[in-house]
């Protein structure tokens, strides 16, 4: 709540935003803040805060853990393994033997069949502390686990685990909602107000990346969600025989077909006459779902016009998280690059590509958050 939208810009904020400028200049960027600040106390703070945060640690990959399996972890398995060989031995005294030490001291490896049954209660088990006792941390964790897809969430800690460093930490900080915005710094004593330096809201973490309406007017917002749109529009002029338009510079606007009231972000005719619609939103996390039926809402009566001139029309939802991670509106996504013949390892770089981008955009806008457009 509270985030402002980037879709219903008007054209003179597009004409602000720097455009869509090349991935590789972003990121180049981006790790330039970060290297030439290394003394900035705010992170050096915000590093021995998040050292006490073990969740993230102890969840596996797929759900936006680290996947680390601590000693006391390895212990239990262990000894799972030793009380199992003893319960289903071959040879009748050593059952014995586990019957007779099946006192209190044991029962709890007892309840384990193997080493996974292990893994999956200790997960459990932190999964519930995110999700029930730590409010403001398991926000994050409760809006993926609710509104994003399984499987983009596998394919999400692929790409996290190979980022640098310094972008890696950013988004376990974001996680944990541990980054050094104002709001956490006055909280934490570090900071006498907890106002965002261009207007007078909080700076949370929803303000810095999805919220603000400076940055919003600026074109932050904008750049971020073109850079997505840029990669996705070079990436689908390749498919043969078709027709593109793109709300972006350097391609034919979508205007041409659907007229000025309502231009979504990206058309694609195909050979065989059918109209893809693709909108794309990135919005913070607790707003995924609201965002894709927002879109959907807006779009119904295009979609039902334009099947009048197309043999189908098929509308592509594509709602992505800040922080890369897709809505489960975005499930026609995939139907779409199958559509078009993309196999699936291309597939999967296309998507890889697309959480790179929104996590590296995202880092760049929050490390710019003091800074003008200048
Ligand atoms: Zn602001």
């Amino acid at each position: 709540m509270g985030e402002l939208t980037t879709v219903e810009r008007n054209q003179s904020q597009r004409k602000q935003s720097k455009g869509p400028k090349g991935v590789v200049e972003l990121i180049s960027g981006a790790n330039e803040i970060a290297e030439n600040k290394p003394g900035q106390m705010v992170y050096v703070d915000a590093d021995s805060l998040i050292t006490r945060l073990d969740h993230n640690v102890l969840l596996p990959q797929n759900k936006f853990g680290l996947n680390i399996i601590l000693p006391s972890t390895k212990f239990i398995q262990c000894q799972t393994v030793s009380r199992s060989a003893l319960k289903y031995s071959p040879n009748v005294d050593i059952n014995n033997l586990w019957a007779v030490t099946s006192t209190n001291k044991n029962v709890h490896y007892d309840i384990y069949k193997d080493t996974k049954d292990v893994l999956k209660a200790v997960r459990k088990e932190n999964e519930q502390r995110l999700q029930t006792h730590l409010i403001s941390q398991g926000s994050f964790f409760s809006s993926i686990m609710n509104h994003s897809t399984s499987t983009f969430n596998s394919l999400w800690s692929s790409v996290q685990s190979k980022l640098p460093k310094n972008i890696f930490n950013f988004t376990i900080r974001y996680i944990n909602n541990t980054l050094p915005t104002r709001k956490n710094l006055s909280k934490w004593g570090l900071s006498s107000t907890s106002d965002c330096s261009f207007c007078s809201s909080p700076e949370t973490l929803l303000h810095v990346i999805a919220g603000c309406k400076t940055y919003l007017d600026e074109g932050r917002f904008t750049w971020r969600h073109d850079s997505v749109l840029n990669f996705l529009a070079c990436t689908l002029t390749a498919v043969k025989n078709s027709t593109i338009y793109a709300d972006i510079p350097g391609f034919m606007n979508p205007s041409v077909i659907t007229g000025d009231r309502l231009r979504p972000d990206l058309l694609l005719v195909t050979e065989n006459r059918c109209l893809y619609i693709l909108e794309l939103t990135v919005g913070y996390e607790s707003n995924l779902l609201v965002n894709a039926n927002r879109k959907r809402q807006k779009y119904r009566d295009l979609i039902n016009e334009q099947e009048a001139d197309y043999d189908k029309v098929k509308f592509v939802n594509l709602s992505l998280s800040t922080l890369g991670v897709f809505g489960r509106s975005s499930e026609n996504f995939d139907g779409m690059l199958s559509s078009l013949k993309c196999d699936a390892k291309y597939s999967k770089y296309i998507k890889k590509q697309i959480v790179n981008i929104c996590i590296r955009t995202s880092y760049y806008v929050f490390c710019k958050r003091k800074q003008g457009v200048g």
